[in-house]
């Protein structure tokens, strides 16, 4: 698969969510941060899931990280035009600024993934929109 024959169900995104997606378009991969306790946090939303507090900015990511748990999905769950993407391997990434995010691996030696690899992340777009995808270190899309 070629990274033109990738799709995305593209987003949505919110007051909370639109800077997060907007640096995506700018090639950026951005975490929001707590102002009070300072810790990173994905995804973004309005309050700091680990003090509460509405005090939050932004942290621009390196981009890197390792594979903690990965599934290689066989089977379209969104009809005809989905199964050009089979299959497709949904991935958690532990971010190095220790954050878990959800993703999906692609490019070369995806199949071979193992947990403990190394990634980082690489936009493709869809429909206008830089999705936030990962490829293995050293693969290629
Ligand atoms: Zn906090």
């Amino acid at each position: 698969m070629t990274m033109e024959d990738i799709i995305a169900i593209p987003p949505a995104p919110t007051k909370q969510s639109a800077p997060y997606w907007e640096a995506c378009n700018r090639g950026e991969l951005l975490l929001a941060k707590c102002g009070d306790c300072t810790r990173p946090f994905y995804y973004p939303r309005i309050l700091c899931p680990h003090c509460g507090s509405r005090n939050l900015g932004w942290l621009k990511a390196s981009g890197t990280g390792t594979v903690w748990s990965f599934t290689h999905v066989q089977v379209s769950f969104y009809g005809k035009r989905w199964e050009s993407q089979l299959p497709y391997t949904p991935v958690l990434i532990d971010l190095d600024e220790g954050v878990r995010m959800l993703s999906r691996l692609i490019g070369e030696g995806r199949d071979a993934v193992n947990i403990g690899d190394r990634v980082r992340v690489e936009f493709i777009e869809c429909e206008k929109q830089n999705i936030p995808y990962f490829t293995r270190v050293g693969g290629k899309v």
